[in-house]
């Protein structure tokens, strides 16, 4: 289900910053390298424990700043899958979202071929496809 990409270093992000004119900052590139290599869709608060470690200087407002900004430059999307949990996904192509209710964790699926009807005469300015249930792992864990 989930389709890994290569990882991107640090001089690739610092390329694709400078074609969406985005400035560099330590805290910037090591957000942004998080969101794009690990793609476990993160919260603000996940992002912020995870760099912590490495920036002890970093605060949850400059995560939540950065994010924001990065929303704005149209380099990352908010992932709607739950309505009361900001994550945020550097993967901009079309894709969907598998959330598991176990463990929490949301996994990216591919689509291939979906058919929707009824559509003619809108407008899209928004897709999503948000899916729930189990991943494999707590199928296993809880032998449902
Ligand atoms: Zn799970
Ligand atoms: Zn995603």
């Amino acid at each position: 289900m989930e389709k890994r990409n290569k990882r991107w270093t640090l001089d690739d992000i610092r390329a694709y910053f400078a074609q969406h004119d985005i400035r560099i900052s330590v805290y910037r590139l090591k957000i942004f390298e998080y969101l794009i290599n690990e793609r476990t869709h993160p919260t603000a608060e996940e992002i912020y424990q995870h760099l912590k470690k490495e920036l002890p200087a970093i605060s949850t407002g400059t995560v939540y700043n950065t994010l924001r900004y990065f929303l704005d430059k149209k380099i990352i999307q908010q992932v709607n899958v739950e309505k009361n949990e900001a994550r945020y996904d550097a993967t901009l192509s079309w894709h969907g979202h598998f959330k598991c209710l176990g463990c929490g964790r949301v996994f990216d699926l591919n689509i291939e071929n979906l058919k929707l009807s009824g559509l003619d005469g809108f407008e899209i300015f928004e897709k999503h496809l948000d899916l729930k249930g189990l991943c494999p792992e707590c199928l296993k864990r809880k032998k449902y």
